[in-house]
């Protein structure tokens, strides 16, 4: 069976979290943690970074920093994971979905203006894929209307926007290093921070409401309870796990990149003749070959190929059920205009198996199957 993902395991870890066990040291904010902190504020340059336990725990977390109160709205796609809205329903807040751009699967930037009432306090766009949303566009209405934007780059470590790192562009970016992702510690997840008040804010946050990350740099004599806080730190053996990837975060990405490409090179065929279509990435985006996707002509036939590509060994899989017609979003959203591409395009979505050190011969054996489901219709 080739399986749809493989989480990454490159050599390092064990060596890693031993050292964690040997120091001590295996709670938050220790030197894995601090490490990989500084690994990620140094390649994006974020105005800070924190490792957290999750990407959903870094967005409930700006969802915090963003006051968000209750009855506020806040504007997303209706196509992504739960977690881009319960981080906000949780503080009380109403999601308004609007649609998507069918080329990218991201949030339409041109519908989000007319979303907007006195009532709105953040944008979240999603980086579907790794492949940015239209950033300048978005950043303009949210100056405008004075709105923050939180960007959920949960798929997005390692992609840029005009040569900005994901993130980085918003007022806070979240990250996820969940197993499914391109690097990963298990859980886990890191929140970038534009402003320096909201990232000194998010350390207390984090840490319980106390000043503790102040008293260890030393700024303070005695630590205490300052805010109302939960805890988002990572355990340092998580941490270690992850550090071991980003020493080698070049070769992960560019070998994702080749299988990507691969893929694209052998399927873009089928999406010269009109049969699929494939994954479009706008010159201004530098993706990071986080998923690779086919669209089918409709559910019905993505649901065969789905059926035939397990018959023959391989796992290939579709997401997501657009929020807004699943139970949590129709009680806690409204989708704003017409839903004119977010259930159609959903619906044809299929992801094909892409992980780092996928084996040559698995992969044509994936594109063979495609290519001879689609020459027998
Ligand atoms: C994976 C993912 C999340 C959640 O990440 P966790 O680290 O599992 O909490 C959120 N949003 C998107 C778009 C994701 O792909």
């Amino acid at each position: 069976m080739i399986n749809f993902n493989v989480p990454p395991v490159v050599g390092g870890e064990v060596e890693f979290i031993e050292d964690a066990i040997k120091d001590r040291k295996i709670c938050g904010d220790g030197k894995y943690t601090k490490l990989c902190n500084q690994w990620f504020k140094e390649h994006t340059n974020a105005g800070g970074v924190l490792m957290t336990t999750s990407c959903t725990h870094a967005t409930e977390l700006a969802a915090l920093l963003c006051d968000i109160q209750p009855g506020d709205e806040v504007i997303m796609p209706s196509y992504t994971f739960v977690s881009t809205a319960d981080a906000f329903v949780l503080r009380g807040a109403k999601v308004v979905f609007v649609d998507i751009r069918p080329d990218t699967m991201n949030i339409d930037e041109n519908l989000i203006e007319e979303a907007i009432t006195d009532r709105t306090r953040a944008i979240v766009p999603v980086h579907y894929a790794g492949v940015s949303c239209e950033m300048d566009r978005i950043m303009d209405i949210a100056r405008k209307h004075n709105l923050f934007v939180v960007e959920d780059a949960a798929q997005g470590v390692m992609s840029e926007y005009k040569g900005q790192a994901l993130g980085t562009i918003g007022d806070i970016g979240c990250y996820s290093f969940h197993e499914t992702k391109n690097l990963s510690m298990g859980e886990g997840g890191a929140i970038l921070i534009k402003d320096k008040d909201k990232l000194e804010l998010a350390e207390i946050i984090r840490e319980k409401g106390t000043n503790r990350s102040k008293f260890f740099r030393g700024q303070i004599d005695k630590y205490t309870w300052v805010e109302a806080g939960s805890s988002y730190l990572p355990s340092e053996l998580n941490c270690a796990y992850l550090w071991a990837q980003l020493l080698k975060a070049d070769e992960i990405f560019s070998n994702r990149m080749a299988i990507w490409d691969r893929y694209y090179e052998e399927l873009k065929p089928l999406e010269n003749k009109g049969i699929i279509s494939l994954p479009f990435v706008p010159t201004n985006c530098k993706h990071n070959a986080h998923m690779f996707y086919i669209k089918s002509k409709d559910l019905y036939e993505r649901t065969e190929l789905i059926s035939y590509l397990k018959e023959n060994g391989v796992m290939a899989v579709f997401h997501y059920i657009p929020l807004h017609s699943a139970p949590a979003g129709k009680k806690y959203g409204v989708f704003h205009g017409e839903d004119k591409f977010t259930t159609k395009e959903s619906e044809r979505l299929l992801r094909l198996p892409l992980y780092y050190g996928m084996n040559y011969e698995d992969q044509s054996k994936v594109i063979e199957l495609v290519k001879l489901f689609y020459s027998r219709k």
